[in-house]
């Protein structure tokens, strides 16, 4: 069996997101441990910049720093007096939020949660299932947290990978029902109707992380900086001249190259892929991202899928969901919701198709079909 080094596979995304989304904005950028860099002035140091401006009381003044989290390599950078401070807390919120949402530490929220069959909730957890549930009901159960038991048969869990015959699937299945996990707004607790089900904030939770830096980020005055969660971006303002961050969006085909970049402000650019997770068996690839209907991973043509969006909660969840769905499913779910974001979607028969709100901002050397909301 054949496991891909997901390691080196999240760190190429990285480098091609961050090269390509920071290439503009970063000049000559340095991401190190809570490196520091004056941005858009090459060779000048730190020191040398702080004795030329007196401190770090300049708004292009940058902090940076890199952590492995949540099963990823994340980044984050922002700019202005407070950027020590908040590049600081963002770190230390990443790392609250990813002993709270792994699925498979033992001191995890979430983890008690499934051997306990429910329990009270964090804020963060009640507001997660919550959004969850939401999406969950607008995608028609494509989105689902409760499919865990199928993603730990799989092996995505433990890293021990092995198909499953349809029969397992399909007793594991019945286990899958969200609805049958119990929210209690109130009290803000759960509690599942059987033994064996089990939930995994997996498609959710680097989305939500990001859209919690950019609040702490703002909190903190804060007004341009950008988050890159293994791939899933996030930026707040614009960069610090004014204009907009590029972000690259990988080749799903290529992990050294990319399809596309996006000019973007005060969004979240989260994509989903089969490429970002996966193992090989008798030749065939099985990724990480599952249909609900027959607990298989999903084989809907698309093989990369962008959601541009202010809300980075909702732009993961409809990441994954869009993935599953395939591209006629997508765009009808688009046209329903088009006021709330935007899609790129990216076919196995290399068909680029990008909606009408960002089709201005979008450039790629590959033919791009525009998808208007026509209805
Ligand atoms: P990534 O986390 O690699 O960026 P996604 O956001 O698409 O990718 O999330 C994939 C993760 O979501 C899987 O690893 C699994 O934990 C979980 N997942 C898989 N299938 C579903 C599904 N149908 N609904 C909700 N979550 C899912
Ligand atoms: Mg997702």
């Amino acid at each position: 069996m054949k496991e891909k080094n997901n390691l080196r596979k999240t760190l190429s995304v990285f480098i091609c997101v961050a090269c390509c989304s920071l290439f503009v904005s970063c000049g000559n950028s340095n991401t190190g441990n809570a490196d520091k860099t004056k941005d858009n002035e090459s060779g000048i140091s730190a020191s040398e910049i702080d004795k030329k401006n007196g401190g770090n009381n300049d708004d292009d003044y940058a902090a940076s720093r890199d952590i492995f989290a949540m099963d990823t390599y994340m980044t984050v950078k922002a700019y202005g007096s407070n950027a020590d401070e908040a590049v600081e807390e963002a770190i230390k919120e990443i790392e609250r939020l990813d002993g709270m949402l792994s699925a498979t530490d033992k001191d995890s929220e979430i983890y008690k949660l499934n051997m306990n069959q429910g329990g009270s909730l964090s804020e963060d957890v009640s507001y997660l299932i919550e959004r969850s549930k939401e999406i969950y009901e607008s995608t028609e159960g494509t989105f689902n947290i409760a499919i865990y038991p199928i993603v730990e048969k799989w092996g995505f869990a433990s890293g021990d990978y092995n198909v499953p015959t349809q029969d397992e699937l399909n007793e594991l299945l019945k286990d899958t029902d969200f609805s049958k996990v119990n929210y209690d707004k109130n009290n803000q607790s759960l509690l599942y109707e059987t033994e064996t089900m089990k939930i995994d904030l997996g498609g959710i939770a680097k989305g939500y992380t990001s859209a919690r830096i950019m609040d702490i980020f703002k909190d903190l005055g804060v007004t341009s900086g950008i988050v890159n969660l293994g791939g899933n971006v996030q930026v707040l303002g614009t960069k610090t001249d004014g204009s907009d961050w590029k972000v690259a969006i990988q080749d799903p085909l290529d992990e050294d190259s990319y399809i596309g970049v996006l000019k973007t402000h005060d969004k979240a650019v989260i994509t989903s892929g089969g490429y970002e997770r996966y193992f090989e068996k008798d030749g065939v690839r099985y990724h990480h991202i599952i249909d609900p209907k027959t607990g298989y991973p999903a084989d809907s043509g698309l093989i990369s899928v962008t959601i541009v969006c202010s809300d980075g909660t909702m732009a993961d969840c409809l990441s994954t969901s869009l993935f599953i769905m395939g591209k006629d499913e997508a765009i009808a779910y688009w046209k329903k919701h088009s006021s709330e974001f935007d899609t790129i979607l990216y076919t196995e028969n290399n068909e680029l198709l990008v909606t009408e709100g960002i089709a201005d901002q979008f450039t790629s050397e590959l033919n791009i079909t525009i998808i208007n909301d026509d209805k």
